[in-house]
């Protein structure tokens, strides 16, 4: 039996997997370790072994996720396996953005493409998973996004109670639909989201529910194999950047450490370099970054980028250790940049959500800048799908709020009017 435990990223304290803890004694974030080198031994880990693999779960053939079974949760059984079919998502390579950029070689790696349209199913099945091996009662988060939409299709898949907790006043409709549809327990607090995080770590203790968020570290386990799938897409081939959004910084903790571990695990010699891209009104990361990491301001956040839209990132130490382990790079860009860059990915008829396209917005500056060059690889993670946040397309185009609106046209019934437009 492989082992795997919780371990303090701070003073290197262990805890057994199966304690239901998400903080260390010392108050710091958890990791879960793996015993890389007996796993390596046991499985003969290596690219053949990954490439070769045809994976099956539940009797269906699955990729994704739960390829990368060995790193990422080895001790789970099959029967205790919470999954969609999650990940495995398309690497896209386009003419029209890459030409925008002036990039040659460059990637888009749609997580928009997930069950429920976002890489957050890539961190819920794993915790999922390990939420129902620790036989806790239900599963709870506090957000108005992609996670508790992510949350209620996975608690509905497991057969568990799911809670989502929001304050009053922050309350879209439009972003909290799909948990509602999915089942999930929407509960609007009477307070604001320290509040709700505060009750949802109080029913973890008194009332066995396990939080989702994305400070639990088995979240972070899933979300790294949006890196080992793509290096696997590239014929594991590293490429010079990779560039992605950052919020509550869960990705950057999570790609840093695979990147890590596969450097570890002999896959690759050399580590790309990270560009993290944050939404101007909500960037104490970036902030940080510029004062040499000496200290986090919280910042009230502002930014049409709901997805990314966090003033005090939860994942912040992890964060720094990853650019530390990838001589990483933070960027910023404002929301008309975000907005703009969304045109060109959207009509390139592969979209995504305006927070996936700081990405690009981030990539634009940074070419510019000359940070990045035109000849180097670079791989860009799109978070989101485009459907997620359809009010802000058509504020952009209807609304002709853009530079590069496409609004509709109304002509006379009459074929030459149609004709004018070919
Ligand atoms: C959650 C989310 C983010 C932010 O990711 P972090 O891991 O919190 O930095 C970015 N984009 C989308 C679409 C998201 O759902």
């Amino acid at each position: 039996m492989i082992s795997s435990l919780l371990k303090c990223i701070s003073c290197g304290k262990e805890f057994p997997l199966t304690e239901v803890r998400f903080t260390c004694t010392c108050g710091n974030l958890l990791d879960v370790e793996h015993d890389l080198s007996a796993l390596k031994k046991k499985f003969r880990l290596s690219k053949k072994y990954f490439d070769s693999k045809n994976t099956t779960l539940h009797g269906q053939p699955s990729g994704g996720v739960w390829h990368f079974h060995e790193i990422v949760l080895p001790s789970a059984k099959e029967n205790e396996i919470v999954s969609k079919q999650e990940g495995n998502t398309r690497l896209y390579q386009n003419r029209k953005i890459s030409s925008w950029l002036g990039l040659k070689r460059f990637y888009l790696k749609h997580e928009g493409e997930n069950p429920t349209g976002s890489f957050k199913d890539r961190g819920m099945t794993v915790a999922t998973t390990q939420a129902k091996r620790l036989r806790q009662k239900a599963v709870v988060c506090a957000s108005t996004g992609n996670t508790s939409a992510s949350l209620a299709a996975y608690a509905s898949e497991a057969d568990i109670t799911g809670l989502v907790l929001i304050p009053k006043g922050n309350v879209a409709v439009g972003k909290i639909s799909q948990a509602l549809a999915y089942g999930t327990k929407t509960l609007v607090v009477n307070g604001d989201f320290d509040d709700c995080m505060r009750l949802i770590f109080e029913a973890q203790e008194k009332l066995q529910a396990y939080p989702l968020n994305s400070i639990n570290p088995f979240r972070l386990e899933g979300q790294k194999t949006i890196i080992w799938e793509t290096l696997q897409q590239l014929d594991w081939k590293v490429p010079d950047w990779f560039v992605f959004p950052g919020g509550n910084l869960g990705n950057t903790s999570a790609f840093g450490k695979a990147l890590h571990e596969a450097h570890q695990l002999g896959f690759i010699e050399k580590m790309p370099r990270f560009a993290v891209i944050q939404a101007e009104g909500a960037s104490p990361f970036y902030q940080a970054f510029k004062n040499g990491f000496k200290e986090l301001k919280a910042q009230k956040a502002e930014t049409i980028a709901t997805a990314i839209k966090i003033g005090n990132p939860a994942n912040y130490t992890k964060a720094i250790r990853s650019l530390r382990w990838t001589n990483g790079i933070v960027e910023s860009v404002t929301d008309e940049e975000i907005l703009d860059a969304k045109s060109v990915v959207d009509a390139a008829g592969i979209g995504a959500e305006p927070a996936s396209c700081a990405t690009v917005a981030g990539l634009k500056k940074l070419l510019s800048a000359g940070t990045i060059k035109p000849k180097e690889t670079v791989v860009g993670i799109l978070t989101g799908n485009i459907l997620k946040d359809p009010q802000i397309i058509v504020d952009y185009h209807i609304g002709k709020k853009g530079n590069r609106s496409n609004p509709p046209v109304e002509i006379a019934p009459s074929i030459n009017e149609v004709a004018k437009f070919l």
